[in-house]
């Protein structure tokens, strides 16, 4: 036999890409059909052998005949082992960090308006697995997530970027103790990573927060319903009832539009903050503290009339296994709140489930109204605001829904 060319058994670090020594994961078809499909997660139960890769490292990914793949972030505990970077071989990782923060910022520029509170990196939806950080004003809340965005160099790559191109007056980490479990990462305690400032006044579409470093759930506030407020209060008419108000952002906005505001949640740490910021923009809003499903049931059995009632509530729908009970607590909400609302009023309607899809909930809220014996008009199907990227590919990156209608009689 002759061959025309030299015989040399390539293995998986020489075919596509030279590896120079990086470790190499090989991931099976299924995580290989994945990824050219334009994902960027491949799960443990893909991942074929990871041999001596420490928990953190930037890998090359190989498919199992050795083909590179491309160049990801490497957990050694997540059910998601392997979370794309980049489709080349990356060399140095605090620097494409830098990069990719710098990219983050530009395409905010032209697409954040009216607040200097937003979401500035978000995770895979920005291309830095991990990485999650929210502008309130002049200080900067990060979240860490994942190994490889704990290490050093790569954090200081991230506080040095951030402080070089936004000059907060401080960055503050806040800690998800349950992630930093699961990621097996040191316990560590929230706190401020530079300067000394920890808490400030932000505003959103003309209507002032008050931000705390220590204060309240996600890096403080829900910078994701931003654009839906402004939709909210643009509608927004008469009496109007914020339920799952949270700190008060929905009520505020459409009390600045002349709305009687009552808002409904069972956090009281939430509570006295949506009153401080109530006085901080000089509304006059009713607080109330309770189970919202509770107060649904008593307010539309006795009676209770609005013009405008919106529902924010949180996930319902943790993972695929509690959909069917999920849909159920959002029927019922959407129910007694069509129940109450007065003849050319507005229902605002949101799920933050990824597994509600706007199809189900359209469903529930279809549903609810033949229940309710009301008809109802789609005035928008809207989702996240633009600093939260719906990444084509990555459906997971796409949550948010928030449903505007009109209820004709
Ligand atoms: N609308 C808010 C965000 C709501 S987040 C905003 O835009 O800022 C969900 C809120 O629901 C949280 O504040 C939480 O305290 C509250 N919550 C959770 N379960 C509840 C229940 N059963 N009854 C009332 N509030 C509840």
């Amino acid at each position: 036999m002759t061959v025309d060319r030299p015989l040399i058994r390539k293995t998986h670090r020489e075919k596509g890409a030279p590896s120079m020594g990086r470790p190499t994961v090989v991931i099976g078809q299924r995580g290989t059909a994945r990824l050219k499909a334009g994902h960027v997660w491949v799960y443990r139960s893909d991942v074929i052998s990871a041999e001596g890769v420490a928990p953190g490292s930037v890998i090359s990914v190989a498919d199992e005949r050795g083909k590179f793949l491309g160049s990801a972030l490497y957990s050694s505990s997540s059910q998601i082992a392997v979370r794309m970077i980049s489709s080349s071989v990356v060399d140095d990782f605090p620097a494409l960090v830098r990069e990719r923060i710098r990219e983050a910022i530009r395409y905010r520029e032209p697409l954040v308006h009216d607040t200097d509170a937003y979401r500035l990196v978000f995770s895979e939806a920005d291309f830095l697995p991990g990485l999650i950080v929210d502008r309130y004003n002049d200080i900067l809340s990060l979240q860490i997530l994942t190994q490889a965005m704990d290490v050093e160099p790569v954090c200081s790559a991230i506080g040095n970027e951030l402080s070089e191109r936004m000059q907060p007056a401080s960055i503050a980490e806040r800690v998800e103790p349950h992630i930093r479990e699961l990621e097996q990462l040191p316990p560590r305690e929230s706190g401020l990573l530079a300067g000394e400032k920890t808490n400030t006044v932000f505003s959103m579409n003309g209507v002032r927060f008050h931000f705390d470093i220590g204060e309240g759930q996600k890096t403080g506030a829900f910078l994701d319903q931003r654009e839906n407020y402004a939709a909210a209060a643009h509608y927004a008419h008469g009496d109007a009832l914020d339920v799952f108000c949270y700190q008060g952002a929905f009520g505020l906005h459409m009390a600045a539009r002349g709305c009687k505001v009552t808002g409904v949640d069972s956090s009281r740490p939430a509570l006295e903050v949506a009153d401080k910021n109530a006085l901080l923009n000089q509304s006059e809003i009713e607080w109330i503290e309770a189970n919202a499903f509770d107060l649904l049931k008593d307010y539309s059995a006795s009676g209770q009339q609005y013009d405008t009632i919106v529902l924010d509530p949180p996930a319902f729908a943790k993972s695929r296994k509690n959909l069917d009970t999920a849909l159920r607590g959002y029927k019922e909400l959407n129910l007694r709140a069509l129940k109450m609302l007065r003849p050319g009023g507005i229902l605002v309607t949101c799920s933050c489930s990824y597994h509600v899809s706007e199809v189900d909930l359209l469903e529930v809220v279809a549903d609810a109204a033949r229940d309710a014996h009301r008809s109802l008009i789609v005035l928008e199907k809207r989702g996240q605001s633009k600093d939260h990227p719906m990444v084509l590919l990555v459906p997971e990156t796409v949550y948010l829904k928030c449903l505007v209608f009109h209820v004709s009689h």
